[in-house]
């Protein structure tokens, strides 16, 4: 009986206890939110919960997911409310997975040549702006594209435009056009001269120069040789006063962040910045001053990375706005142009296997680096060749430098695979960072430049490397592409053309998959998947409110999806009704 008693007082003792330290750690006030958005739905992307009806939000963190009734205690007087009407949809942020964020600012500073039908467009739009710029003040536009021009140019060497018409309409300018794969420029005659560009001149090594029969350069600067015009401008521009170009960046800081925003993008990986662009970023995000978060690849010389090291590297700087651990190399070019590196000719170029752009031993070196100083590599690598030269480096250096967790070191784009080597990148941990709507945007060429059977089994086949257990990333590698994520979205789940042809179908993402590639799987790529990419409670309370549900949509519905609401860090950063679309 006492033992009874006994029992009975030690377990209430044990249950006062506990209702103490209940009181006590959970008192009501600290634990109320400051934001709760309820009424439509959640897609967390978290496995234990993937549904929910609320989300409750204190400071920057996320305080709670589950039901409105769950959520319900949360509300105080203090707490603002966003009812969402049925159907819209609150998702984690969105992360650009390879994108240049102030190449993106700085397209948005520049002749927009993407949306031309014809190149005869694009010499108008350089027409218009010689007549408002200074006398030898550069020209500068980006995003041209030879096949999505309903006719080609009059003038064509290689399948490309002559620069003939930007000199007779921009004699006094240098004019400088680059392609929408940023492998290839076109300069007018003007910028050629500032370039010492002349019938003599010898492209550097991984580039080429394209010349007329009689010797003249066409004005087309493929891979490298674009650098002999880029030099002269960037002398051009190392003119400006330091204010112009303290100006210049924070406008492109500015614009890259807008346009994230209104995308429901508030995490964005910087395919390669030099080091001293990461030494600016450092000094926004210190100020508080960087729009989205940042996780960024430095892109320089070797050896002044190596030097750098311990000064570069950073992980959750500036409250979680800059992450600097990992190294960008290009080991070739982009397949539109002939510049990636194939294992056998191209198809439509029998004499051509692309081009290897950096040396061999150099991503060897990056590699070992990489390796011994605790940074992620991520090599740009497109065709096959490219492929697999990377990633027997990467197998070899991960042999040789083995670790205990993955080292989750990336393969930019990954786009044409010899079939035996789509295993391996599940095998080795490699991240297969690709981007759903080059597939769509490359589609009309691929199979000239590869062949029906090289095309139908190794481009963009990220069904197969999901099935092998690969992570797969997602983003536009904007500005290349245009930032908005829902045509990626689209793509990656439809594989559709705007002529409603589908490219090679079969290696479709199902619709989670796809926005687990542009939230928590993009995460993981960062190691940010602790902060980022799914809402549970204790994460960044980085969101997106959508004006549809991308699970259940129509698929022909995700292209136009809305963002109603962006926040950052638990803040309102970007509401739909603020900008006419
Ligand atoms: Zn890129």
């Amino acid at each position: 009986m006492s033992g009874k008693i006994h029992l009975i007082r030690w377990l209430l003792a044990a249950l006062g206890t506990w209702l103490l330290i209940g009181w006590e750690t959970g008192t009501l006030s600290a634990q109320l939110a400051d934001l709760v958005i309820r009424g439509g739905k959640v897609i967390t992307l978290d496995e234990t919960q993937p549904e929910a009806e609320a989300i409750a939000i204190r400071g920057n963190r996320i305080l709670a997911v589950g039901s409105s009734q769950a959520v319900a205690p949360l509300v105080g007087s203090g707490t603002k409310v966003i009812e969402l009407e049925p159907g819209q949809t609150v998702i984690p942020g969105l992360i650009e997975g390879h994108g240049h964020y102030l190449g993106l600012g700085q397209s948005l500073m520049m002749l927009n040549l993407a949306k031309a039908r014809t190149w005869e467009e694009i010499v108008t739009q350089v027409e218009v702006a010689a007549r408002v710029t200074p006398p030898g003040q550069w020209i500068i536009g980006r995003g041209w594209h030879q096949s999505k021009w309903d006719t080609p140019p009059e003038s064509a060497v290689g399948g490309y435009p002559t620069a003939e018409a930007l000199s007779r309409v921009a004699p006094n300018h240098p004019v400088l056009l680059t392609h929408a794969s940023g492998h290839m420029s076109i300069a007018n005659d003007y910028a050629l001269r500032l370039g010492e560009v002349t019938p003599e001149t010898i492209a550097p090594e991984g580039g080429e120069i394209l010349k007329l029969a009689d010797g003249r350069p066409t004005g087309v600067l493929r891979e490298r040789a674009q650098e002999l015009v880029t030099r002269a401008l960037v002398r051009d521009q190392a003119k400006q006063s330091a204010e112009q170009r303290a100006a210049d960046f924070a406008r492109a800081i500015e614009l890259a962040g807008k346009e994230c925003l209104r995308y429901g993008i508030t995490s964005f990986q910087d395919a390669g910045s030099s080091v001293e662009t990461i030494r600016e970023l450092r000094r926004y995000a210190a100020a508080g001053k960087l729009p989205v978060r940042l996780w960024a690849m430095v892109r320089d010389d070797l050896e002044l990375i190596r030097q750098q090291a311990a000064n570069l590297k950073m992980v959750g700087y500036g409250e979680q706005f800059l992450t600097v651990a990992a190294v960008k190399l290009s080991i070739d070019g982009a397949l539109g142009p002939h510049g990636a590196w194939l294992l056998a000719p191209y198809a439509d170029l029998p004499g051509s296997v692309g081009l290897n752009t950096i040396p061999l031993e150099t991503v060897q070196a990056a590699a070992e680096f990489c390796a011994t100083r605790g940074f992620q590599l991520c090599v740009h690598a497109i065709g096959d060749r490219a492929n697999r030269e990377t990633l027997d480096i990467f197998e070899a250096t991960l042999q040789k430098y083995p670790s205990r967790t993955p080292r989750r070191w990336r393969i930019e784009h990954a786009q044409h695979l010899h079939p035996d080597d789509i295993p391996r990148f599940g095998s080795l941990g490699i991240i297969a960072a690709m981007q759903g709507v080059h597939c769509t945007s490359d589609a009309i060429f691929v199979p000239q430049r590869l062949g029906q059977l090289r095309a139908e089994q190794g481009a963009y086949v990220w069904r197969s490397l999901l099935d092998s257990g690969a992570v797969v990333t997602n983003g536009t590698d904007a500005p290349v592409e245009e930032l908005n994520p829902f045509p990626s979205l689209y793509a990656s789940v439809t594989r559709q053309l705007p002529n409603g042809l589908r490219f090679f179908p079969k290696q479709v993402m199902t619709r989670e998959e796809a926005l687990r590639s542009y939230t928590i799987d993009s995460a993981y790529a960062a190691f940010e998947e602790h902060e980022k990419g799914s809402l549970v409670a204790g994460k960044l309370a980085d969101l997106a409110v959508l004006d549809r549900n991308l699970l259940t949509c129509a698929a022909e519905e995700i292209s136009g999806t809305r963002v109603l609401y962006t926040l950052l860090g638990g803040k309102v950063v970007y509401t739909g009704e603020t900008e006419p679309r």
